[in-house]
């Protein structure tokens, strides 16, 4: 088996170290790459340093914007190979990689249209001066994404990072890089200059570390865990450059006796099985009004006995996790809830002709979750829904906030007055009224507060903020 290579300054380069990647649907290897570390982390900030340098850095806005753009042609030219790799190599029903494939396009498309619109000001000052200010690019941005929706990660961040003229060094997650080598293909077709965007393959604490310290990088966007999120900050911090940091959440669904309940019950059910609960704004927490509880979690229950597990290529509800070490931390929280005596209400049901290997863990709904025990406290980061009783708004508001993340909160209700007090004092990035996620929307800024990170992505919020602003004072005279 070759292993795939690194795409460093336009070239594919092979390590002879490699590592194995596996299908998370029947626990058997299908594929090597390289196992990159310093050494192939300071050449691609070498040839990213070269292309701002060089032709990439030359290029106009408009320029950088139809190259984005004819990436997403060729992205969505590719849809079936790239939705066939993704949904492999990470245990996605083919249905989810296939929208992760089209999103990804989506905000190539996006920022490819926004690149030329990025204006800056002009301010009122002094007779005799012209003050302005413009947006320019950091220089060269270190990119670390997670494993959960690699196509869609990378292009939010790739795409903005692009548009506003860095280039871009990538470590995509080690589990899950096969999309990160094809994407590096078709951004070489799509006709980007040789270093603009660099994939460095290979470990966190390998690559991923090379990269967060190497002191040619200027920003550091890191999407993934809480604990990896505060090394790559204390690593930036000794180089002083900026980061985003997209971290975990959980988050809240709040539902109020007036809300249009079966709406709701459809909307929760997804947003925490979607994706095997490998979602970072994955709806985890469900907190009921006292009066509806009984009733409104009986017919969660009915809906998670009625989802089905399988394989990525049998497009059921749910796949596989990731990894090993993933099903046996999900199923850890789940026997959890067994031992300390939490009612386990409902779980779903494997399908037929599951491979016996693979990573399986059955979406469960676990009912009067005390708010500060550990069910509802930590990510889990699988398909477990822990429902929590609330006997009012206030006591709604006091467990919304009461944990360590602040990343998304769901809020049902008909009244509105009362949705808008609570979106006002949750202490989260984004606010969902009467549905949860929008449909994932590309223009609609995303990110954290608390222990769920800090910076924004997606929307015109990501492309300043892969810019840095500069004032420009001009003495003329009057
Ligand atoms: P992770 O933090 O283990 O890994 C994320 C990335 O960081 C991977 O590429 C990994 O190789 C790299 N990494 C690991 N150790 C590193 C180190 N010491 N230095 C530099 N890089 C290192 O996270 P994960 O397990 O891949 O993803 C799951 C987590 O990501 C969850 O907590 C989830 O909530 C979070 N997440 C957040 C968002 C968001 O937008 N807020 C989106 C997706 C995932």
């Amino acid at each position: 088996m070759n292993a795939h290579a690194h795409f460093i300054g336009g070239d594919w380069i092979g390590g002879s170290a490699t590592l194995p990647v596996i299908n998370p649907s029947d626990g058997q290897v299908m594929a090597e790459i390289s196992r990159g570390g310093a050494a192939e982390i300071d050449r691609a900030v070498g040839a990213a340093e070269r292309a701002l340098d060089g032709e990439w850095g030359g290029l106009d806005a408009t320029s950088r914007g139809r190259l984005l753009t004819k990436l997403a042609d060729l992205i969505r030219r590719d849809v079936d190979e790239l939705t066939r790799l993704e949904s492999e190599d990470v245990g996605k029903p083919t249905t989810l990689a296939r929208n992760d494939a089209t999103t990804c396009a989506r905000y190539f498309e996006y920022y490819g249209g926004a690149a030329d619109k990025v204006h800056g000001d002009t301010i009122p000052f002094q007779n005799g001066f012209t003050v302005m200010t413009h947006y320019e690019p950091h220089g060269v941005v270190g990119i670390i994404t997670p494993w959960n929706y690699p196509l869609q990660m990378m292009g939010r961040s790739i795409a903005p990072a692009l548009a506003m003229g860095n280039a871009v060094v990538l470590k995509p997650a080690e589990d899950t890089s096969l999309t990160a080598i094809a994407l590096a293909k078709l951004a070489a077709e799509a006709g980007f200059p040789a270093g603009a965007f660099n994939v460095v393959t290979g470990l966190g604490e390998e690559a991923g570390a090379a990269l967060a310290a190497h002191p040619g990088v200027h920003h550091i966007s890191f999407t993934g865990s809480q604990e990896v999120g505060t090394l790559i900050q204390a690593a930036a911090a000794r180089n002083t450059v900026p980061v985003t940091l997209e971290l975990g959440g959980k988050s809240p669904q709040i539902v109020f006796a007036d809300a249009d309940l079966a709406e709701a019950g459809t909307v929760i059910v997804k947003a925490i099985t979607q994706n095997a609960g490998q979602t970072c704004s994955a709806g985890s927490r469900v907190l009921v009004e006292d009066k509806i509880y009984d009733s409104f979690v009986g017919d969660l229950a009915t809906r998670f006995k009625a989802l089905r597990v399988g394989s990525a290529s049998q497009d059921l509800d749910l796949g596989p996790v990731v990894n090993r070490k993933q099903q046996e931390r999900v199923q850890g929280y789940i026997d959890l809830a067994r031992a300390d005596g939490l009612p386990v209400l409902a779980e779903g049901e494997m399908g037929g002709n599951i491979p016996g290997d693979g990573f399986y863990v059955k979406p469960t709904l676990i009912g009067d979750v005390p708010p500060d025990h550990r069910l509802a406290q930590e990510e889990i980061f699988g398909p477990v829904l822990v429902a929590i009783r609330v006997k009012d708004e206030a006591e709604a508001l006091k467990v919304a906030n009461g944990t360590d993340f602040g990343l998304v909160a769901g809020i049902w209700t008909a009244d509105l007055g009362r949705a808008m007090r609570l979106s006002r004092k949750i202490r989260v990035g984004q606010v969902f009224i009467n549905n949860y996620g929008a449909g994932g929307g590309v223009e609609l800024p995303f990110g954290g507060m608390k222990g769920s990170g800090h910076g924004r992505e997606k929307g015109f919020e990501a492309l300043y903020g892969f810019g840095s602003l500069k004032m420009v004072a001009i003495k003329h005279g009057v």
